[in-house]
């Protein structure tokens, strides 16, 4: 007997989050997350899975992101078939999200075998969009606030995350009475769509994100004005802003930021081009929730209306044609998919719009290590595509603080509300110093126990 945590994936890495939790030998893996960034990161996602698919019980999924979801439709291929929970608007989202990954694995794989670059013989798609479909066939959704028996001797509650539509916190409890809750990805208080953080009540354990551990974000208006002044920076030159955004989420987040910009008359009204077929899903998904008034959006956003989302001038570029034409003249924005440069249309326009010393890319969530992102950050003079190199000639702008990640200060802040504080906190889906940086941080403003698990660990909670 016992209740125990093992963690699988998420350790030491801001992606590939999966954590088993066991009772009474049953069995609930908490997200299926995709490993993403370098090559000896995602070549994890080859690996057999560490259990028998066919042994866990349920699935709960926090939310739509990948490094969350992931890599579900390579568990269901390899003998998962039971339950899949998760949140209404998290079913509309992933089901977006694991189509387009499962698009995009047919597309790479297709052009690596045409252009002769992969360093595989024989390069093959972790998983195609029959498998995806599969997976998708398994998702029920439970509503915030809602227990429901995941598997025989849990209990499982959503409360509401404030990261992107959907997100959830989770409170696990086993029916011997020991409880864990996940953050899952923790928004922050001042998201400019979503409503704050819900602050679960007491756990036994806590298992933490800490992407952004050992960070604070700077005040929203520096970073907007960041925003403001880096456009108009490149329009004088004639050059193109490129903005690789996350499909869900930060797409609508930078939209609101330039519909606000143009209408305070901070930037030129220009066109503004989304070109990401899967982004355009997620913001009409985004659209109706604010129309239909629901809970997660809040008050002030619903009483705007969804075209609040949606600047003036915005225009979606739908097919790889019109994609294409936008990396010619200037004075125009591209807001691209994928959010770090790792995949999608973004690395097209990135690898023609590098080169170009009157063109600005400009960063905007969390580039983990060894993508295209953070080597840009880091001031790279050379980028690889697609097997050939180009020259960083562009501007590179950081505006980090647009982040739906919570800051140190506001992990530390949340995790204090619990009262009686947990026994245990796990730090997980964080870079290894930033899970350290949040470690210590809870050890010495809470004195709580506060570990980084190892890939692996079992623990008894
Ligand atoms: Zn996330």
């Amino acid at each position: 007997m016992g209740t125990f945590c093992t963690f699988l994936g998420g350790v030491g890495t801001v992606t590939g989050s999966r954590t088993l939790v066991e009772y009474d030998d049953h069995r609930v893996l908490v997200d299926t997350g995709m490993f993403q960034g370098p090559r000896e990161i995602r070549r994890r996602n080859w690996d057999p899975f560490p259990r028998d698919p066919t042994t866990i019980d349920a699935v709960i999924i926090t939310h739509a992101h990948l490094d969350h979801c992931g890599y579900l439709p390579a568990l269901v291929r390899d003998g998962y078939a039971g339950p899949v929970y998760c949140t209404p608007n998290s079913a509309e989202l992933i089901a977006i999200v694991l189509r387009d990954s499962a698009r995009l694995q047919e597309e790479d794989t297709a052009y690596a075998v045409k252009k002769g670059y992969s360093r595989h013989a024989q390069p093959r798609a972790l998983y195609d969009s029959e498998d995806a479909e599969h997976a998708l066939d398994l998702i029920q959704t439970i509503d915030f606030d809602t227990p429901i028996a995941p598997a025989p001797g849990f209990t499982a509650t959503f409360t509401p995350a404030g990261h992107i539509l959907g997100a959830a916190i989770l409170a696990l409890r086993s029916d011997e009475g020991r409880s864990v809750v996940f953050s899952g990805d923790l928004g922050r208080d001042n998201h400019p769509l979503l409503r704050a953080p819900a602050h679960p009540a007491h756990a036994d354990a806590v298992v933490l994100e800490s992407t952004y551990g050992d960070r604070q974000h700077e005040p929203d208006e520096e970073g907007l004005e960041r925003l403001a002044d880096a456009i108009r920076r490149t329009f004088q030159r004639g050059g193109i802003v490129v903005i690789p955004a996350f499909a869900v989420d930060r797409t609508e987040v930078i939209l609101k930021a330039l519909r606000d910009l143009m209408g305070q008359q901070r930037i030129p009204q220009v066109p503004i081009h989304v070109d990401s077929p899967m982004a355009l899903a997620a913001l009409d998904v985004y659209r109706s929730s604010i129309g239909d008034g629901d809970p997660e959006v809040r008050s002030g956003i619903i009483a705007s209306g969804p075209e609040c989302i949606v600047p003036p001038n915005v225009h979606a570029a739908s097919t790889p044609e019109q994609s294409m034409m936008l990396d010619r003249g200037g004075k125009h924005i591209i807001v691209s998919a994928s959010g770090m440069g790792t995949g999608g249309r973004v690395v097209h326009h990135l690898k023609a719009l590098l080169p170009r010393p009157e063109c600005t890319v400009i960063l905007a969530g969390f580039q983990a290590v060894g993508t295209p992102g953070r080597m840009l950050l880091e001031g790279v003079q050379e980028m690889k595509f697609h097997g050939s190199y180009v020259r960083v000639r562009a501007e590179v702008v950081d505006i980090g603080s647009f982040s739906v990640h919570a800051d140190a200060d506001e992990l530390i802040e949340w995790l204090g509300f619990m009262s009686p504080p947990p026994d245990q906190v796990f730090i997980n889906h964080g870079e290894a110093d930033a899970a350290a940086a949040l470690a210590a941080l809870i050890e010495s403003e809470l004195d709580l126990v506060a570990v980084t698990p190892d890939q692996g660990e079992r623990i008894a909670i």
